[in-house]
């Protein structure tokens, strides 16, 4: 098999190496012990296939995809999958290592895993996304499992790839199983509330910070950088608390009014036009660069890695940045912010809304039974409120930014399980 290491994309830091610094001081805060440490420093599996694909021209494209299992210490592995132009190895195995402390920060029985595939979703039909899915799940037939490792939607991917994959990994093993993965369409036995999860709990942690700061919602401004599942709903949902959001932007560009963005007016505008703000009217247009500098209270990165950096965190203004995105703050930005006085509200906390009621939608599945929307958002809405309040103790507890207060929760749950497990 071939892998060429896609080339480096400038600029960028790799995202499995900031992940690991961030990882590194936290484990010498906790003084993790050597066995634990080099068991959790890399991932437990790492897969990788090239699956052909038959286009809608009649031809075989070849698409290679991978699954990067972090960690089972806690239960089957969980994560996404994501489909997009520029998925890279070193990036799939950092978000799976995210997704391992996601989920120990929430206190839900998953390990961390992350599958990617790199292909331009925007540019294939409905057909070509089917066939490319079904080829997928079959490569990863073995790994996948209700018990063994989880998959769900991320970024090119939504509940109708979940449906395939769902049906795909049924039609293999003979029987109907719901539980092979989340973020699937209600009528496949998803979860009510489980679109809107992520955005929620962005939602729920900037309320949670917002009271630690002695910030009013009706008083406070925000921008939302990425403007797709995640970012709509948070930006929505916080514009119902009181915030008023000033600025959104997506691929297209950003989009600011002094006024306030009309949220449910641009979603719709969204929804009208490919998901996409291109075009969007009741707005100035200006840049992403200047967006995430703008003066506003709240910024709220949705979209992808890397965005606040060393070349524009001395600019950030906002007093509070809650991440919706993974890893949207490099490593060498994490200083600055902390010398500034910028509160983050990190990723391993801010978005794990989505995997919660994921669990939640796993769970329904073995139950055979479906819970109603307000059980959904109630329990989701307690489990982050009560985990925002663990990561902001051991902040204090070790005098330390939120975001390694979070690593520090992360890995003391996963090194303590590992501990009772014996090793392996
Ligand atoms: N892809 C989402 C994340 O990064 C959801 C994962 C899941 O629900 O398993 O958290």
């Amino acid at each position: 098999m071939l892998y060429k290491e896609p080339a480096p994309i400038k600029d960028r830091e790799n995202p499995f190496e900031s992940m690991m610094s961030r990882f590194n001081i936290a484990a010498e805060i906790l003084g993790l012990d050597e066995e634990v440490y080099n068991v959790l420093k890399t991932p437990t599996r790492q897969v990788i296939v090239n699956v052909p694909v038959t286009m809608d021209d009649g031809k075989v494209r070849v698409f290679e995809g991978y699954r990067v299992i972090h960690s089972t210490i806690l239960g089957p592995s969980k994560g996404g999958v994501r489909f997009a132009p520029d998925v890279f190895l070193d990036e799939v195995k950092a978000l799976a290592a995210w997704m391992t402390w996601k989920c120990a920060v929430v206190d839900i029985p998953y390990g961390g895993a992350k599958g990617g595939v790199i292909c331009d979703p925007f540019s294939m039909s409905a057909g070509e996304m089917e066939r490319l899915t079904r080829a997928y799940t079959q490569a990863l037939v073995d790994t996948f499992g209700p018990d063994q490792d989880i998959p769900a939607p991320d970024m090119g991917t939504g509940p109708r790839e979940m449906a395939w994959l769902m049906d795909e990994y049924s039609r293999m093993k003979g029987s109907t199983i719901h539980a092979v993965v989340t973020g699937k369409p209600l009528v496949l036995g998803g979860s009510l509330g489980r679109v809107e999860a992520t955005g929620r709990g962005v939602m729920v942690s900037a309320m949670a910070a917002m009271d630690k700061l002695g910030m009013d919602p009706a008083k406070s401004t925000a921008v939302i950088q990425g403007f797709g599942n995640v970012g709509a709903w948070a930006a929505k949902l916080m514009a119902e608390r009181g915030v008023k959001i000033l600025g959104v932007s997506d691929v297209s560009g950003a989009y600011w009014n002094d006024k306030g963005i009309d949220i449910e007016e641009a979603i719709e505008y969204k929804n009208n036009n490919k998901g996409r703000l291109e075009g969007y009217q009741n707005a100035e247009k200006i840049s992403n660069d200047e967006l995430l500098v703008s003066k506003v209270d709240v910024l709220v990165p949705a979209a992808v890695e890397d965005v606040i950096t060393i070349k524009n965190v001395d600019q950030i203004q906002a007093r509070l940045i809650v991440e919706g995105a993974n890893g949207p703050t490099s490593y060498k930005a994490d200083n600055i912010i902390n010398e500034k006085g910028i509160m983050v509200v990190p990723d391993i906390l801010a978005n794990s809304g989505g995997v919660t009621v994921s669990y939640f939608e796993w769970v329904q599945n073995r139950m055979g039974f479906k819970w109603t929307l307000d059980r959904v958002n109630e329990r989701a809405e307690r489990i982050m409120n009560e985990s925002f309040e663990r990561v902001y103790a051991a902040s204090q507890k070790y005098n330390v930014p939120m975001r390694i207060a979070a690593y520090i929760v992360a890995i003391d749950k996963v090194a303590m399980t590992y501990k009772y497990r014996g090793g392996f």
